[in-house]
């Protein structure tokens, strides 16, 4: 963690950072000795961070856009945090800058400088930021007391990183479940359904994907209520939990099994947005449920062409025991409408291969049957930084899904636009009326590290997007 001060002086001879969008701007702020450089730092393009080396110390300096969005000033934080992040203190000076671009300049840093350390018992060096404090330096501000919804933001970002990537044996359901009940010190109210208490509910699609692993079922229902006056429930989320994904009968290749622990992003997005929520006390009341389950195969497990009766009623014939995620979420989808009747429903998963075959790691997609609800969430996705494509939810998508002997199977017989046909399985659960949303994030939950505000690992995708739809709303 790194601590953020202002200060005064940026003339020190310390490890420094200016950054201005004109030359003459960051001229300014040189001290004598450093003056030597300005015919270098008048020909530095645009948006680049230059290094000197001042015998001592560092002065890196960056020339910006005239015109920075949010999502620039986050991406300046995480390219100086991979620039700076062996410095112990940097002061950074933004003449001009306004409060809102320093703060999401240290969203950035905070973003960057994440690392998930708990497993190495020998600390490789160079993984180590040693960034300890950053001085703000020449601002206005008086303090950064307004950093903290952004403090708020990253406290979840991590949360849902640090459960994700956490390995299947140490996130069993059991464990995952037990985890989300210790958000209770934060106001937010959290109920976890047991087996048992799932049978009597009707989670019957979600226990028969369960019923393989030793590892038994559970849901988490995590409510906050930040506008008491009002009954409603304003937004209502669902996360799939798969801790891990072996595929169950429809056994997975063995070719990067191991990510298959990451298979409940959608459920650590979605309890980490409500540890946001309750973090920034948002006036809203939100409700989040997660179905945890582990897919295993064995003598215990589900078949392909089982037929089970889900919560909503309708029964499902089990194509193939790998999709199960739609089969979790299908029993989550119903409870939360029929508990809670939230005015908008929004769910997330990792949920098909195809979604990465179609855009790759650049966008999550969206599927949606209310245009306004679409539109503010691709707006949420373009001021986050964290992108939304939206894709089409067609009749001829859904009839693939029909069975012969059931209501619906849960995979249709061709390949053809999987993400699709997924997304129109899940809207038979959606009850009329409800405005709902599915974000398939199959391509975005794991980062290779080359984007510098997703260290490689984890990347919580999502999180960032939700609260910026859930503070708009
Ligand atoms: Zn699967």
């Amino acid at each position: 963690m790194v601590e953020f001060v202002i200060g005064r002086n940026i003339k020190t001879k310390t490890d420094k950072l200016i950054a201005a969008d004109k030359t003459e701007t960051v001229l300014k702020q040189l001290n004598t000795e450093e003056q030597k450089l300005s015919a270098d730092i008048k020909k530095l393009k645009t948006g680049k961070i230059e290094t000197y080396n001042l015998g001592g110390y560092n002065l890196h300096v960056s020339l910006l856009k005239s015109k920075m969005s949010g999502e620039d000033w986050r991406l300046l934080g995480g390219e100086c945090f991979k620039k700076m992040q062996h410095s112990r203190e940097v002061k950074i000076a933004f003449p001009g800058a306004k409060a809102q671009n320093i703060y999401e300049f240290a969203l950035g840093i905070e973003l960057a400088g994440y690392r998930f350390d708990k497993y190495f018992t020998k600390k490789p060096q160079s993984f180590y930021p040693e960034l300890e404090k950053i001085v703000f330096a020449g601002t206005d501000l008086k303090n950064m007391d307004g950093y903290k919804p952004f403090a708020g933001l990253v406290n979840g970002v991590r949360y849902a990183r640090d459960l994700i990537n956490e390995p299947a044996n140490a996130l069993t359901p059991e464990i995952f479940a037990a985890d989300i009940k210790r958000l209770e010190y934060l106001g937010l109210k959290v109920e976890i359904l047991d087996e048992k208490a799932m049978k009597e509910a009707g989670f019957n699609l979600a226990l028969a994907v369960g019923q393989g692993s030793l590892n038994k079922p559970r849901v988490g229902i995590v409510s906050w209520q930040g506008n008491p006056d009002n009954d409603e429930i304003e937004i209502g989320l669902v996360g799939k939990g798969v801790t891990f994904d072996s595929g169950g009968i429809s056994l997975k290749s063995p070719n990067n099994m191991g990510e298959m622990k990451q298979d409940m992003t959608g459920a650590a997005v979605m309890v980490a947005s409500l540890k946001v929520a309750a973090l920034q006390k948002i006036k809203k009341n939100i409700v989040a449920v997660v179905g945890l389950v582990e897919n295993m195969p064995s003598g215990a497990a589900y078949r392909p062409g089982d037929v089970v009766t889900s919560m909503s009623g309708q029964t499902v014939e089990v194509i193939d025991t790998d999709a199960e995620g739609r089969l979790v979420l299908a029993d989550c989808l119903t409870y939360i409408q029929r508990k809670f009747e939230p005015k908008y429903v929004i769910d997330a998963a990792t949920l098909t291969g195809a979604i990465t075959i179609a855009l790759g790691s650049t966008y999550a997609g969206l599927f949606s049957n209310n245009v306004k609800l679409a539109e503010k969430l691709k707006a949420a996705g373009e001021s986050s930084g964290e992108l939304l494509w939206q894709l089409p939810l067609h009749k001829e998508y859904d009839e693939q899904m029909d069975s012969a002997i059931a209501d619906m199977k849960n995979l249709s017989s061709t390949r053809k636009a999987g993400s699709a046909t997924a997304a129109c399985f899940l809207q038979r659960f959606i009850e009329k009326n409800t405005k709902w949303a599915h974000l398939d994030v199959a391509g975005m939950d794991m980062s290779d590290g080359k984007k510098c505000l997703y260290p490689k690992g984890a990347s919580a995708y999502g999180v960032r997007l939700l609260n910026e739809f859930i503070t708009r709303l």
